[in-house]
């Protein structure tokens, strides 16, 4: 989503050239800002509604790569081509980015509409591209925003579009989202969330908790996974599936986690020896080379030995660059670290990763668990899963154990680690601390 800027200023600043993008012959950036402001005026003593939209060509960058920046430049040349022969008299497209095109539709009254529209551009676009004697394909992500009443200025809109546009692009391919105020709410819980959150994590405000996992036949505690909790002041509690994926998207993910990790292993030094911890890596960080490193370097300087470290990852963190995941799981298995796959079953990932990659743990998804006892296809999943487990010598915990029945049942399939509510919630170190004490002496007086 690169921006062209300062395309023929100053000298040149009034000649149609200025207007217009040199290598598609489109009108540019500022001819689209120009459209959309004269528009606004006109519509100031009517203020009937219109449609802008920005098209974002999906993947254009490894097309670019593959074939080259000369045959790039013919595709976008082509694409251009399909997009002004869609305009009907009134409507306009321009080339305002890289591989970025806006659209001004002024008789489109409705978001429907809109919405309507931009599919067919989509489809458009998706239809093979000529390049040379090979052929490529493209599609595209479109985000739209209406013009509602005389307050709002060129800039509110195309920052509208460009608000939709970003969810469209996160969507998946070939999406169209249309702005609304709720987004725009939104966003900026998003962004209140993001500072408090950068705030908290330099002030080393967020917690480690700690959940146990247990050995099924023996109910004993084998270790326990690290679960991040942060209260702010004016948010409250917000739970890690809200804060976690901001962190991740906004790059706060690493100082984050080496903060969690740290207090996490600082607190486990006070526990018997023989219990893990399991730590959970988000997909951006398994991509990260340095990783690894800043692991080991803080468990070096808490002196935490890394055979008592899990680190679990998701299917999905493997998926976007398996090259990269690999060389990480590999690395971090070398240093003693153990490996082991969370959340398994609910990703799109194929069973081949199981094969390319070398687990220590798979962990089954508490959705399995949760229907397990009613529903037969998950108990039968739970035994698959189980069975590949003993094939390819991984160990297994269960999540999301609530009941008495469902970790009965389990042991009954042979699994052999369990973790959820039946067991213990996640609480503080002190309380686990406290929690491990009261077991010593129990066991003391026995
Ligand atoms: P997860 O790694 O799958 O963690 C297990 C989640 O299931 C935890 O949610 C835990 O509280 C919840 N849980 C455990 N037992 C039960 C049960 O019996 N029933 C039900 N209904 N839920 C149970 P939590 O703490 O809200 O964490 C959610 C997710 O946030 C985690 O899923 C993990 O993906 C992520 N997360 C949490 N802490 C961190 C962190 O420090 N770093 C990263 N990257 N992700 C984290
Ligand atoms: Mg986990
Ligand atoms: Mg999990």
């Amino acid at each position: 989503m690169q921006r062209l800027f300062a395309q023929g200023q100053s000298s040149r600043d009034n000649s149609e050239l200025a207007f217009t993008d040199p290598l598609t012959g489109l009108g540019n950036h500022r001819r689209f800002s120009d459209k959309v402001e004269r528009l606004i005026s006109e519509r100031a003593e009517d203020p009937a509604p219109f449609a802008v939209g920005i098209i974002d060509l999906d993947g254009f960058k490894p097309i670019n790569d593959l074939f080259g920046h000369k045959a790039g430049d013919e595709i976008l040349v082509q694409v251009a081509m399909r997009l002004r022969a869609a305009m009907d008299g009134h409507s306009t497209v321009t080339r305002i980015g890289a591989d970025e095109f806006a659209f001004l539709f002024p008789m489109v009254f409705s978001e429907e509409a809109a919405a309507e529209k931009a599919r067919m551009l989509i489809e458009i676009l998706s239809a093979p591209y000529d390049v040379g004697a090979r052929s490529a394909r493209l599609s595209a992500s479109v985000g739209c925003s209406l013009f509602h009443s005389g307050d709002e200025t060129t800039e509110v809109l195309i920052h509208k579009a460009e608000t939709a546009l970003y969810r469209a692009k996160r969507s998946g391919r070939g999406a169209v989202v249309i702005f609304t105020q709720e987004m725009e709410e939104a966003a900026k819980r998003v962004t209140r969330i993001e500072q408090a959150l950068r705030r908290a994590v330099s002030a080393g405000d967020v917690e480690p908790h700690f959940q146990p996992i247990i050995d099924l036949r023996t109910r004993r505690t084998i270790g326990f996974e690290t679960l991040a909790r942060w209260t702010d002041p004016d948010l409250g509690p917000v739970p890690p599936t809200t804060f976690i994926p901001i962190a991740e998207e906004r790059g706060i993910i690493g100082p984050l986690s080496q903060l969690v990790l740290r207090k996490a292993t600082e607190a486990a030094c006070h526990w018997p020896q023989d219990l893990f911890i399991a730590f959970n890596l988000s997909p951006s960080q398994l991509v990260d080379q340095n990783t690894g490193l800043q692991i080991l370097s803080i468990l070096g300087r808490v002196g935490f030995n890394p055979r008592r470290l899990e680190v679990e990852i998701t299917e999905t963190g493997l998926m976007s660059d398996p090259a990269s995941a690999g060389k990480a799981v590999e690395d971090l298995r070398r240093s003693g670290i153990r490996v082991s796959l969370d959340d398994f079953g609910t990703g799109q990932s194929s069973l081949g990763r199981l094969r390319d990659f070398h687990f220590d743990k798979l962990k089954i998804d508490r959705s399995f668990i949760a229907t397990m006892l009613e529903d037969r296809p998950s108990e039968h999943i739970i035994r698959a899963i189980l069975a590949m487990c003993e094939g390819l010598g991984m160990d297994v915990v269960a999540e999301g154990v609530e009941q008495e029945a469902q970790a009965d049942r389990l042991l009954q399939f042979g699994c052999r680690g369990g973790q959820g509510f039946l067991f213990g919630r996640p609480v503080d170190a002190d309380t686990t601390l406290a929690n491990l004490r009261g077991v010593q002496r129990m066991a003391a007086r026995a």
